[in-house]
C-alpha cells in the first residue's frame, strides 16, 4: 500500500458561544484549522483535523510544502520509519511548528487500523473500553462564573473540572478556586491550570492553597521550559505538578523531565506532540518510570476522538480532557462524542470509528493547498 495523494484544506469556523478573552490573548476571531486527507493506491483514505494557530492558510501552505513530498510514495503502515525520517528531515531543513506532523502521523495510524479492520484503540492494544472525562474551562470573567460552570459539569455527571483562571491577580484566581471547592463539596475532583502565569514564589504560595483545598493536580504554573524552577516546585509541594504539553519533540525532550521529576505527571496529545506515535511513546516512557501521562486536549473533536482512542490504550492516564462547555467545540464529527455517566467511549468501528462532518467542513473550507 502506497500513499498517492495528500489533500489539505485550510478552514475557519466561528462558533457563537465564546466571549472576548476566552482564549486570554485578545479577541477571538474564530477557529482556524486544517483538514488533511491521506489517500492510498488501494482506495483507502484517512482524514484528520490539524491545529493551525491564527492562520490556516499560513500554516497550511508551510506544512503542505514540507509534508506532502515527504509522505507521497510511502507505505502508511511504515509509521516508525516515517517518524524517524521526519525527525531527521525536520532537523535539517524543516523546523516546522510543533503541531505540523501530528495529523499526518494520525492518518497513517488510521489507515493501518482500517486496513486491519480494527478500531484504533484495539489496534493499539486496548487497556479499557471507556475513560473518565473532565470538563476544562475557558478563561471566564469572574470567580462566580467558574462556580456556575463547575456545578453544571458535576450535574452532568462529568468526573472532574479544571479551572483555567485569568492570571491577572493571584488573589482573585485563588478566590475562584476556593469558591468552586465550596460549591462542589469535598467529593468531586478539581484541577488547576493557570497556564504559566506565575513565578516560583507565587506558584509555591498558590500550590499550598490548592493542597488545603484538596485539588487533584496543579498544571503548568510556570512555563514548561522553566526546568530548574519546576523541579524545585515539584520537590517543595505535595500536590502533583503537571506539565510538558508545549515542549517540542516529544518524547525525547521530556525524558529528562520524567527521569529527574521536573514534573510529577507529563502531558501529551495527538495534535501538538506528534500524533498517535508521539503520544504513545510518551505514555509508555512515562509508564516505565511510574509516571502518569495525562492526555492534553487537542481542542477539535475529531482530534479528541483520537486522543480518546489513545487514552483507552494506556493505563497511566486518569482522565480524558474536554474543553467546556462541550457544545462550543462539538463540531467536525458526524456523530457527537459518546459520553455517559462521565465516561467517554471510543467508537468500536474500524479506524477512527466515526465519520467527519463533511458538510460542515465544506462550509468552513477557505482554500485547498
Ligand atoms: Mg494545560
Amino acid at each position: 500500500m502506497r500513499i498517492v495523494d495528500v489533500e489539505m484544506r485550510c478552514c475557519r469556523k466561528k462558533p457563537e458561544q465564546f466571549e472576548a478573552g476566552a482564549f486570554r490573548t485578545g479577541d477571538f476571531q474564530g477557529f482556524e484549522f486544517l483538514v488533511v486527507t491521506v489517500k492510498t493506491d488501494e482506495g483507502l483514505s484517512a482524514s484528520m483535523f490539524g491545529f493551525a494557530g491564527r492562520s490556516a492558510e499560513g500554516a497550511g501552505k508551510l506544512i503542505a510544502d514540507s509534508v506532502r513530498p515527504f509522505l507521497i510514495g510511502r507505505d502508511p503502515r511504515d509509521r516508525e520509519k516515517a517518524w524517524h525520517e521526519f525527525r531527521t528531515a525536520d532537523r535539517w531543513w524543516g523546523h516546522l511548528p510543533i503541531y505540523a506532523y501530528g495529523p499526518f502521523d494520525t492518518c497513517l495510524w488510521l489507515l493501518s487500523a482500517q486496513a486491519a479492520e480494527q478500531p484504533l484503540y484495539k489496534y493499539l492494544g486496548a487497556y479499557r473500553e471507556s475513560v473518565p472525562v473532565y470538563g476544562s474551562s475557558m478563561i471566564l470573567s469572574e470567580p462566580k462564573d467558574y462556580v456556575a460552570e463547575a456545578l453544571r459539569a458535576k450535574a452532568e455527571g462529568l468526573r472532574a473540572y479544571k479551572l483555567h483562571t485569568p492570571g491577572n491577580d493571584i488573589d482573585e484566581d485563588l478566590e475562584a478556586h476556593r469558591l468552586v471547592r465550596e460549591a462542589v463539596g469535598p467529593n468531586f475532583r478539581l484541577m488547576s491550570d493557570p497556564v504559566s502565569v506565575y513565578n516560583l514564589e507565587q506558584a509555591i504560595r498558590f500550590g499550598r492553597v490548592l493542597e488545603q483545598l484538596d485539588y487533584y493536580w496543579f498544571e503548568e504554573p510556570l512555563y514548561d521550559e522553566d526546568v530548574h524552577a519546576l523541579r524545585e516546585l515539584s520537590r517543595t509541594l505535595e500536590i502533583p505538578i503537571v506539565g510538558t504539553e508545549v515542549l517540542a519533540k516529544h518524547p525525547y525532550s521530556i525524558a529528562e523531565c520524567i527521569a529527574t521529576r521536573v514534573v510529577d505527571r507529563v502531558r501529551a496529545d495527538v495534535s501538538w506532540t506528534g500524533g498517535v506515535t508521539g503520544v504513545m511513546k510518551t505514555a509508555r516512557l512515562a509508564e516505565a518510570f511510574g509516571v502518569n501521562c495525562e492526555v492534553h486536549t487537542s481542542i477539535f473533536h475529531p482530534l479528541e476522538i483520537v486522543n480518546l482512542h489513545c487514552c483507552a490504550a494506556m493505563k497511566n492516564c486518569d482522565f480524558f480532557e474536554l474543553l467546556y462547555p462541550v457544545e462550543g467545540f462539538s463540531f467536525g464529527l458526524a456523530e457527537p462524542l459518546q459520553i455517559k455517566d462521565g465516561l467517554a467511549t471510543p467508537p468500536n468501528r474500524p479506524g477512527l470509528g466515526v465519520e467527519l462532518d463533511w458538510d460542515d467542513i465544506d462550509a468552513c473550507t477557505m482554500k485547498v493547498v
